[in-house]
């Protein structure tokens, strides 16, 4: 990062900093905040800690981890199946994306497939499963090649063919530079630490890989008889969570960083008796104990960012693994920086670990 002009960084109406420069002169945030109760009216009857939080939520240069592509030869492919699901996905063009995150002071998006046909292609070893994979992942780093510094991408692979895996994750990160990979929580009837996929988590311990971890409906929980089914991709991410657990996954492959979304969804909440009432004949899969494992997770808050997932949250991991995310373009911003903008169990540092510190050291790349 440039070194920042503090004094000038102090005139209230200058908060068009580079991203991060904002919170770079600690020494000097006394002046800053005096300055900015000087002169914000109304503002100036909030006390000076809310203040400044608001000041670092609205600040530039948050990195979204959670953030959806639409490729147009994958809408096409989808087509049919929306059709038959009576879904009609917004229309979506990168300028879309690009707009929003400029409206939510969102600097960069990581960007990964939505689910529903890559996720049911890739339910068998198909040539299909392969091109469809490759093809949304060279469109994820030509998004990134159009817009420097706006997008980087989850390369996504065709999980249960694990020849076809291991060849996209080569080419994902040493020809595509992926920021990392995009799995599903699940894969019709098999969750992601079951000893199938053992290969490519082993490959991916071996590159110190960064996974994000989308929600999907298992097979097993799908058109249960009077339920909506929304809470299935909170219980599924629940669900993966305690399979990479119990398999072992997790102590197997330390170096493996480990994103799920939501807050959480129903593991937050859950956590304590998972771990309280992990196996013991099982113990010896995780030699360094569940809580051990599980305080290494990071977590986004798209979508899980009211108070009581917060807080849940909160409670289970270390700020730092905690990042911020939106589902954009499935949902709107709004849905979850109402409730970051509420929220009050964080202080100014850790706004900014949030918004950008701990993505930042998860890519580095995208720092400052
Ligand atoms: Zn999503």
């Amino acid at each position: 990062m440039k070194p920042l002009d503090c004094a000038r960084s102090h005139a209230a109406g200058d908060l068009d900093l580079p991203h991060g420069a904002r919170f770079a002169c600690e020494a000097s945030r006394r002046e800053f905040l005096q300055s900015l109760v000087a002169v914000a009216g109304t503002a100036a009857l909030l006390p000076a800690s809310k203040l400044l939080a608001q000041v670092a939520r609205g600040a530039p240069g948050r990195i979204d981890v959670h953030h959806h592509m639409y490729p147009p030869f994958y809408m096409k492919e989808m087509e049919q199946e929306m059709r038959q699901q009576g879904w009609t996905p917004r229309p979506w063009t990168p300028q879309v994306s690009l707009e929003a995150m400029d409206q939510h002071s969102v600097a960069t998006a990581i960007v990964s497939p939505v689910q529903r046909l890559v996720l049911d292609s890739m339910s068998d070893r198909s040539q299909r499963a392969r091109s469809l994979t490759r093809q949304s992942n060279e469109y994820g780093a030509q998004l990134g090649r159009d817009h420097p510094g706006r997008f980087g991408f989850f390369a996504a692979l065709p999980l249960p063919d694990p020849d076809g895996s291991l060849r996209e994750i080569e080419y994902s990160f040493e020809v595509l530079k992926a920021d990392g990979i995009a799995l599903w929580t699940s894969y019709v009837d098999k969750w992601p630490g079951d000893p199938a996929f053992a290969t490519v988590f082993d490959e991916l311990n071996r590159r110190k890989a960064v996974i994000f971890f989308h929600p999907a409906r298992a097979s097993c929980c799908r058109n249960l008889p009077g339920q909506s089914g929304i809470i299935e991709y909170d219980m599924d991410t629940a669900r993966a969570i305690d399979s990479l657990l119990l398999n072992g996954t997790l102590a197997r492959c330390p170096d493996i960083r480990c994103i799920f979304v939501h807050s959480g969804g129903a593991f937050s909440v859950l956590a304590a008796r998972i771990i309280d009432d992990f196996p013991p004949r099982l113990a010896d899969r995780v030699p360094h104990g569940v809580e051990y494992e599980v305080k290494k997770l990071y977590f986004e808050v798209g979508h899980g960012s009211a108070a009581a997932p917060l807080a849940a949250l909160r409670a289970l991991v270390p700020v730092s693994q905690i990042l911020f995310g939106s589902d954009v373009p499935l949902r709107d911003y709004e849905l979850t920086t109402n409730g970051l903008d509420r929220y009050d169990g964080f202080s100014p540092n850790d706004w900014k670990a949030i918004y950008r510190g701990n993505a930042e050291r998860l890519f580095p790349r995208l720092k400052a």
